[in-house]
């Protein structure tokens, strides 16, 4: 289920939305292959509906798995937002969408938690890193040389 409230309710009181939201709905397409995600992101967030907006306010916690970025050491993260807040104009150059008197809160929670995903993720601030880069040199050969034999055979074909 995404993160759904129905604007009607919020026309008679405040809602206050608390639960998880499975990955799957949030969909983070994470890029950094040091930042892995495996965890429901977990919401408190109060709703409130202004004059010729909707004001949402609260917290977004997502817990992570990430890897040191020098020494592949896996670490237990998150990204933990604790002010979050998110204002909806239902007028302007970028309206809030409304489906079946609906608004679905997941679009701007993925934007927010992608801005915050943590760049160059490390164990401790002066992590030194793997001690020995020969693991590396030595695939990079490998490939060359399949690179190498890959023009061999098209010269084959030439002739
Ligand atoms: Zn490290």
């Amino acid at each position: 289920m995404p993160l759904l409230f129905n604007l009607r309710q919020l026309d008679i009181k405040n809602l206050h939305l608390k639960g998880e939201l499975p990955l799957e709905d949030l969909d983070l397409e994470l890029t950094d292959e040091l930042v892995h995600a495996n965890k429901p992101l977990i919401y408190d967030l109060e709703v409130q509906k202004l004059e010729d907006s909707i004001l949402v306010q609260g917290t977004l916690k997502l817990p992570l798995k990430l890897e040191c970025a020098r020494c592949l050491k896996a670490i237990e993260g998150a990204i933990d937002l604790r002010d979050w807040a998110c204002h909806l104009p239902f007028e302007g150059e970028d309206p809030v969408i409304i489906l079946n008197d609906s608004v679905d809160l997941t679009p701007y929670i993925r934007e927010d938690i992608l801005l915050s995903v943590p760049q160059h993720p490390l164990c401790e601030p002066d992590c030194r890193g793997l001690v020995s880069p020969r693991k590396d040199l030595k695939t990079s050969g490998e490939q060359e040389s399949k690179t190498s034999a890959a023009w061999a055979e098209l010269n084959k074909l030439k002739f």
